[in-house]
């Protein structure tokens, strides 16, 4: 049995049906990791110890009687997400050895939902990237072509799922991070509204942005780890109390005559001509399953990637001074505490990182904040404003989730503008905190795949959902695989 083939709602069956035990499944799988993932890259650890032991719980606890939604399945879990016990690097030296006393509270969910961990994945570091080469460690590979990057920074996760290592991830999404790593591997990935999922447990970057999601084959799989993370959670006050849908009931909702928004803005300069083919190809499906396209505009999308970069660095100078050598995390001894704390930040942080860090000290520095941070804030009310006006509109608004497909490793590593722009289609929705899809809508002449972006308003993911799950059934995309 090709048991890495298997969508997740796929292996969960067979689970049930007593065809599989955890065990069996969650061994295979990782002999599989074993085998491949020296090519790909995508876990800093492996927990097999750990996995081993859940998955004979797992299978215990079905015996007994049991049902939980996700007894027994295996998954990965991005490496800034916290679970007791297993050392969470964030893909820093700054992190290398912290082992979190607490779960965050999509683990303690996750738990009770009766899933398995293979592992953790890498990421750039602190999540600051989009191609996985900012991590401390070693950069992931594409499953797709091994030379080019899974995107970041949730490029483990996404690579995983890929390659077929587990059916289901979580990654985090700040500024595309799932979305994107998702396009570039040809797999399906969701940034839920803010406030949708707890963050408690994962290692802040810029806490108004981040927000956790999951990252599988289909749409249905990523419906039903989404019913299990999201709510309201006394620990995280972002968190917005707001009943969760049934999302895999309401996935075969009706959406014929909905009506799709396509914006202008995000089809100019930049975008690939076979990116654009492929969106167009995938606006006509939207047509023959009966909805409307309609052209619309969110005219401040050229502002975007420039108020993030405020936005982000000043939330992430403020959350990593936390990394003082004191608490946890690195420390490198100094002659006096200034200079222990000078040490271990210049070693503790790679490039990448400082670079964000010095960008936000400087932003906030007093004389600058209304010139950069303000600005760059009401620049965020415009976006959201873009949006609200939009879905006045349409339901929903497609795009591409990515100007290009995967770019080789190496390609924009020293250009980090060029690397910035690689979220230009993603950020906006971090900033608005709406909810947005990104799944497959093709592949490039090359074989690479290409992901299309669905967005919907605040607390839409029911209709997004719906809408993708059409889409896929209709294409069945997920159903290539790429021979890692
Ligand atoms: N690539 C973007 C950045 O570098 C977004 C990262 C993310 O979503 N975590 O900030």
């Amino acid at each position: 049995m090709d048991w890495h083939k298997l969508p997740l709602t796929e292996q969960l069956a067979k689970l049930k049906a007593g065809e599989v035990s955890s065990v069996e499944l969650t061994k295979a799988l990782l002999s599989f990791i074993e085998e491949k993932d020296q090519k790909i890259k995508a876990f800093i650890k492996v927990t097999k110890e750990e996995a081993l032991k859940q998955a004979e719980e797992a299978d215990e606890r079905r015996r007994k009687g049991d049902n939980a939604p996700l007894l027994g399945v295996p998954l990965a879990i991005k490496d800034n997400i916290c679970i007791k016990g297993v050392e969470t690097t964030c893909a820093s030296k700054m992190l290398e050895n912290f082992v979190p006393p607490f779960d965050a509270t999509v683990i303690t969910k996750l738990k009770e939902a009766g899933a398995v961990f293979l592992g953790k994945t890498n990421l750039d570091e602190f999540a600051m990237g989009s191609s996985t080469e900012n991590s401390a460690f070693f950069p992931t590979h594409n499953p797709w072509d091994v030379e080019r990057v899974p995107g970041g920074s949730s490029g483990g996760s996404a690579a995983a799922v890929a390659a077929g290592f587990c059916a289901g991830a979580l990654g985090s999404d700040t500024g595309g991070s799932i979305r994107q790593p998702a396009s570039f591997c040809g797999v399906v990935g969701l940034k839920p509204t803010y406030g949708r999922v707890s963050r408690y447990g994962l290692v802040a970057f810029a806490s108004s942005l981040d927000q956790i999601g999951p990252i599988t084959r289909t749409v249905k799989d990523t419906a039903l780890i989404l019913q299990v993370i999201a709510g309201k959670d006394p620990m995280d006050s972002t968190s917005v109390p707001k009943e969760v849908p049934n999302y895999l009931e309401e996935l075969n909702m009706n959406i014929s005559g909905a009506k799709i928004g396509v914006p202008e803005e995000y089809f100019g300069e930049g975008l690939s001509d076979e990116v654009r083919e492929k969106i167009e190809d995938a606006l006509k499906v939207f047509e023959k399953l009966g909805c409307q396209i309609k052209k619309v505009s969110l005219p401040h999308t050229p502002y975007a990637v420039a108020a993030y970069y405020i936005i982000a660095p000043a939330e992430a100078s403020s959350n990593l001074a936390r990394y003082d050598g004191v608490k946890y995390g690195l420390r490198v001894e100094g002659k006096d505490l200034i200079d222990m704390y000078k040490k271990t930040r210049s070693q503790g942080f790679g490039p990448e990182v400082k670079r964000r860090i010095m960008i936000g000290t400087y932003a906030l520095s007093a004389g600058y904040y209304d010139a950069y941070y303000k600005k760059a804030s009401q620049v965020r009310t415009l976006i959201s404003q873009d949006f609200a006006n939009a879905f006045e509109e349409v339901d929903f608004i497609v795009g591409p989730a990515a100007p290009t497909p995967a770019f080789k490793i190496g390609e924009r590593i020293s250009d980090p503008l060029q690397m910035y722009l690689s979220d230009i289609y993603t950020i906006s929705v971090n900033l608005a905190g709406i909810v947005a899809l990104s799944l497959p809508c093709g592949f490039t002449s090359q074989g690479l795949p290409v992901g299309m972006q669905i967005m919907g308003p605040h607390f839409s993911e029911t209709k997004v959902l719906a809408l993708g799950h059409k889409f896929e059934e209709e294409t069945k995309f997920y159903e290539k695989y790429p021979e890692v």
